[in-house]
């Protein structure tokens, strides 16, 4: 790889928020500009290619084992919709059934998803179904007992959902949760603080909401109504 083939991908990374880059045994780049020379890892994330497409995301994930979560995985979730969709939504990471079957949001948690996507956009006279949207999560293998993925994890399979976010271009994306939140923003804010107002992930407008999981709760009547809220707001943009 050349210095300014080098420095481009170091600037890619800085872009999406990754600080800390490292590697080892620190290579330091000879310096041809006024940029600072930096440390790079043994292995850099894989960048964003040209003309890259969700096969090609998809291949390049192969039989993944670059996090821990590889281990006890059965099956990659990778995601599902329409690969040209208006509207990504993002959640945590699979769960048991989407363990099982490979596809995300199939367990009761996905089932309140597509009641809440076609729900209101058949109350707000937007003929869409869960198909005609892109529906992935932030890590591609289940957490063990379902925890919450951690940051190092977040991070490593990060690289592969901002890909596939940067294929489809949606007019918008809807963070499911926190966890998908922060992973997307940055930042330590929950989404009961991010929600309802519109964020930014590289220019794509992104959108905040509750979790289905965490809706699917008996008390969490106001949430509902708050994510109900969120979702028209959200169809509207895109649709309108
Ligand atoms: S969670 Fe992502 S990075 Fe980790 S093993 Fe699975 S596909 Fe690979």
């Amino acid at each position: 790889m050349t210095t300014d083939e080098l420095r481009h991908q170091l600037e890619f990374y800085r872009d999406l928020g990754f600080k800390d880059l490292y590697r080892r045994s620190p290579l330091t780049l000879q310096p041809q500009s006024e940029m600072p020379p930096l440390k790079i890892p043994v292995e850099l994330p894989g960048l964003m290619p040209e003309n890259d497409t969700l096969d090609k995301i998809c291949s390049d994930i192969g039989d993944c084992q670059r996090c821990r979560l590889g281990a006890t995985r059965n099956k990659i979730v990778f995601g599902v919709g329409d690969p040209k969709a208006k509207i990504v939504f993002v959640g945590e990471g699979p769960g048991a059934e989407e363990d099982a079957q490979g596809f995300p949001f199939v367990g009761r948690a996905g089932q309140l998803l597509t009641q809440m996507i076609e729900g209101t956009s058949s109350k707000e006279g937007i003929p869409i179904k869960r198909e005609d949207v892109y529906i992935c999560n932030v890590v591609k293998c289940r957490p063990p007992e379902n925890r919450t993925p951690e940051a190092d994890e977040m991070e490593t399979c990060g690289q592969f959902l901002f890909r596939q976010i940067s294929v489809i271009q949606p007019k918008a994306i809807c963070a499911l949760g926190s966890t998908a939140a922060k992973a997307l923003l940055g930042g330590k804010d929950g989404v009961t603080k991010l929600r309802g107002t519109w964020h930014k992930w590289q220019q794509l407008p992104l959108m905040v909401t509750f979790h289905p999981s965490y809706l699917l709760r008996p008390y969490n009547q106001n949430a509902k109504r708050e994510a109900w809220e969120d979702l028209k707001k959200l169809l509207h943009f895109v649709y309108d």
